[in-house]
């Protein structure tokens, strides 16, 4: 590669960022990086109508969130308009443009016409020879060539074909003074010295008239690359009901960034048959050549189980920042250190998102257990107020709680009782954790501490009493 790649990602900033756009936006980001070169963020605000600040700070953050980070930018279109007249200006200075005094009227009243007659609707060109001046209430179009062919070379789809003669003298500054889409774009990427356009195939269309732009502007085309469209299960164009459509939806429910990127990168890409990504993993191997040319299907479980599996690689030290939060809207007295740590690294095997994992580390922090009523109904009963009471007393003595010292703790009361492992470790279970199904007992005795689970077992053997009283 000779020269610097740039790439960009210009969103329009009319709603959150959805799966598709964060799609766009990490394939470029992913490119730039292998490659050592620029990413450049910019805001597509020209519609003002639609446009709002919330949605800037939404996908900003959105970004954020998934550390796609930017070299440039963000940059708003709406702060550049002078920039898109400069250029609409240098077009009818070299004959590449022109102004049309055409009324709204009449340009629908040819198409009409057009249309009728089985034609494609598009302006019949009376002011394209002219030679008018700027005046109120006139359009600048641009000078389509009449004949020959626009070719995309895709480096996903391969080449794609128009005829000129299908493109229309479209318009690049409106009567109100304001410039259209493709021309900002057009600008803007020539501009900030985009050679790298990576972005979804809905955007085809308007290709060839960016190209016929450059060309007039007498400057190189950079690469092109359309992705195919993000799909739901049932294979129409991805919507709200398959699933949540925006990015950081999945952060509210509990997923990490790296999942997210994970699967986000496999919505239309692969090495080989490998499922499982790191970020740094994907910048080393990211390449157009791997874009696929069919859609790729949102499958919201796969997501699920791509999280989980980044859940058991990552270090507690990296869980315990983003699960903290999942904590305190649980009213979890937690904090990050050395003690969360440790619950995490219990939790990790069994936690899908950081949701369930925050869930499961209550009973850790609790004073008073609570128990779940058929668990405590069905191990809290009678016959187990003696290996509980033996074990409590045991583990009073115990001055190293290793797993082996826990071993001969459990294997004497199994001795001293006449029960099984089985027996015993259930009622421990729901005495300590409320629930039946937890992390290891050991790992939860180790964890809890002596004085915690003597009081625990205590308390479950009053429970007992109490209740064989209440209804004896
Ligand atoms: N602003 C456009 C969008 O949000 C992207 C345009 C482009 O990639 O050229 O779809």
């Amino acid at each position: 590669m000779t020269h610097k790649i740039i790439t960009r990602f210009p969103p329009s900033p009319s709603g959150y960022l959805h799966i598709g756009g964060a799609r766009t936006a990490l394939f470029n980001w992913l490119y730039a990086r292998h490659f050592k070169g620029h990413f450049v963020l910019r805001i597509e605000d020209t519609d003002t109508q639609r446009s709002t600040r919330e949605s800037v700070d939404a996908i900003l953050d959105a970004l954020e969130w998934l550390g796609i980070d930017w070299d440039e930018g963000p940059y708003f279109q709406s702060q550049r308009f002078d920039v898109y007249r400069e250029y609409i200006q240098k077009l009818v200075d070299s004959g590449h443009a022109y102004y049309c005094s055409c009324t709204a009227e009449r340009v629908d009243q040819i198409r009409k016409e057009a249309m009728a007659s089985g034609g494609k609707p598009k302006y019949d060109g009376l002011c394209r020879e002219k030679g008018l001046k700027n005046q109120q209430g006139a359009v600048v179009r641009f000078k389509a060539p009449l004949t020959g062919t626009t070719v995309i070379d895709d480096v996903i789809k391969g080449p794609i074909v128009f005829q000129n003669t299908e493109l229309d003298d479209f318009i690049i500054l409106r009567s109100d003074n304001t410039p259209t889409y493709n021309l900002a774009v057009v600008v803007d990427d020539i501009t900030m010295n985009i050679n790298t356009v990576i972005r979804g195939d809905d955007h085809v269309n308007n290709t060839p008239k960016q190209i016929l732009l450059y060309k007039a502007f007498g400057v190189d085309l950079p690469i092109f690359g359309h992705v195919p469209m993000v799909l739901g299960s049932d294979k129409s164009r991805l919507s709200k009901r398959h699933g949540a459509m925006s990015v950081t939806a999945y952060r509210e429910m509990g997923y990490l960034p790296e999942a997210m990127i994970n699967y986000l990168v496999r919505l239309g890409w692969s090495y080989g048959d490998q499922e499982f990504f790191t970020v740094p993993d994907l910048i080393e191997k990211f390449s157009m050549e791997n874009i696929g040319k069919s859609a790729g299907v949102f499958n919201p479980d796969k997501l699920l189980s791509l999280n989980a599996d980044h859940i058991k690689a990552a270090s507690p030290k990296r869980l315990s920042g983003p699960l903290l939060p999942f904590l305190v809207k649980r009213n979890c007295p937690a904090s990050e250190g050395a003690f969360l740590n440790k619950v995490i690294e219990t939790l990790k095997p069994r936690s899908k998102t950081l949701e369930e994992m925050a869930e499961g580390a209550l009973f850790y922090y609790v004073e008073d257990v609570a128990y779940e009523e058929a668990a405590a109904k069905k191990f809290l009963t009678p016959d187990t107020v003696l290996p509980m009471t033996l074990l409590a007393e045991k583990l009073k003595s115990l001055e190293d709680f290793t797993e082996k010292n826990l071993e001969d703790i459990f294997k004497s009361v199994m001795d001293e009782t006449g029960l099984k492992l089985g027996k015993i470790a259930q009622p421990v279970r729901v005495a300590l954790t409320g629930k039946t199904a937890s992390p290891g007992i050991f790992e939860i005795i180790e964890i809890l501490g002596k004085d915690a689970v003597a009081k625990r077992l205590t308390k479950a053997v009053a429970h007992i009493e109490k209740r064989t009283e209440t209804m004896g």
